[in-house]
């Protein structure tokens, strides 16, 4: 296979993301190759013993890694700006690897309260039981982190913007908190995605994705990925992590994902402006009593997002007047938008988060986190705005 890709840390992010890591075989295939194969094939017993005692870099086990994956890993990477990366099977297997990987017994995790629902499970629920002490703040207020990290701890996590209540949280300052508390920030940066945030060089350790939403961006594979340029925890920590409990991610789904890059950037741009588009609508509607984007003057932390991401994101969230009921008969009225809880997705999608993503958390934690009954948040789609703006407002109509 040739691979002469020296180039590739200096291409522009869009050169990146149609020809970084691309390795091509010798039938010099455009498109890159598609490697179903769990096993490789050494030369020599000799080469077999060089290769398992980590003297001689070959693939060996897709486990380990795959040709297709890795091609997944060095573009997503090179878009990133990352040494490493490690693709995995779904993002809550990176992101439940991404700690699993190196907390231990008695260690501590500081994390923002609003979550992705199995975000908040692995950290108030799965990592507890394994003697790791977890401490929820609210995400926005800086105090609230301060507080929680005048203590020493291992690890702290956040979504910014937040699901499904779209919170701006300053990665900055919560970097500088973090690492003089002794702790990793992790992120997960699937509502921003790689294109409109970069965390790392806003002072985050490590990055997690849900590659599942806007990487794949067309509905079709699962599939996460975690980065870093910390050379200590991949090698040491995250690796045999991984490698000896297999959330790997299968070679075809990485080959859809490749695909899913080329388009990356520009899919990101017209959802952006898509969903401002549609914010900018909700927000004078008469039935529309919130409209939560942080494109909007009126989102709390607008000032804060044009900081510190390149556009506002695809997902705008918004609260009907009434309550459960009119917000499901809105769901049910609409034609065009389907009721789904995916996102990123070029079909615009909608769900009642209260009921579905965030049900699980119970009424309590959903009044602290913002998420009401009336509250619905949209993944604003690649379909001409004025379809989805006339599709909301017949529905709107139809369920007043
Ligand atoms: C979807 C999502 C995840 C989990 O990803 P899967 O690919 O569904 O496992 C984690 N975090 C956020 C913010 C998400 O939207």
């Amino acid at each position: 296979m040739t691979d002469d890709q020296n180039d590739a840390k200096q291409w522009r992010t869009a050169t990146q993301l149609v020809r970084g890591g691309t390795h091509r075989s010798e039938f010099q295939e455009t498109s890159e190759g598609l490697f179903l194969t769990s096993g490789y094939a050494y030369e020599s017993a000799e080469q077999a013993q060089r290769a398992f005692k980590g003297e001689e870099d070959v693939f060996m086990y897709s486990r380990y890694g795959n040709p297709t994956v890795a091609m997944f890993e060095k573009r997503l990477s090179l878009l990133e700006g990352t040494q490493y990366c490690f693709a995995t099977a779904s993002g809550m297997a990176a992101v439940f690897a991404a700690f699993a990987s190196y907390l231990n017994a008695g260690d501590r995790i500081v994390a923002s309260r609003a979550l992705f629902g199995s975000c908040h499970f692995v950290v108030s629920t799965i990592l507890p039981r394994y003697g790791i002490e977890a401490e929820l703040v609210d995400g926005t207020d800086l105090n609230q982190w301060e507080k929680a990290l005048s203590k020493p701890a291992n690890a702290v996590f956040l979504e910014s913007p937040s699901n499904p209540t779209l919170e701006i949280i300053d990665i900055t300052a919560v970097a500088k908190l973090a690492h003089k508390a002794g702790a990793k920030l992790v992120i997960d940066n699937v509502f921003a995605s790689p294109i409109l945030q970069k965390p790392i060089e806003l002072g985050a350790d490590i990055v997690v994705y849900s590659a599942t939403k806007h990487i794949d961006g067309q509905g079709r594979v699962m599939g996460g990925a975690l980065l870093t340029n910390d050379t200590e925890y991949f090698n040491e920590k995250f690796i045999p992590f991984v490698r000896n409990t297999g959330p790997s991610l299968s070679p075809f789904n990485a080959w859809v994902m490749l695909k899913g890059l080329e388009t990356l950037d520009l899919r990101i741009r017209q959802h952006c402006t898509n969903a401002l588009a549609v914010a900018t609508h909700l927000e004078d509607h008469t039935d529309v009593t919130r409209t939560i984007y942080p494109g909007l003057k009126s989102h709390p932390q607008y000032d804060l997002a044009k900081t510190q991401m390149k556009d506002s994101g695809t997902v705008v969230a918004f609260e009907v007047k009434g309550g459960q009921d009119r917000a499901f008969k809105f769901l049910n009225a609409l034609k065009l938008v389907d009721i789904s809880n995916n996102l990123g997705d070029a079909k615009s999608l909608i769900t009642h988060p209260a009921t579905t993503t965030h049900q699980r958390l119970g009424p309590d934690v959903r009044a602290e986190m913002g998420v009401t009954d009336n509250l619905v948040r949209i993944s604003v789609g690649l379909e001409d705005p004025e379809d989805i703006k006339d599709d909301l407002d017949q529905a709107l109509k139809a369920s007043a």
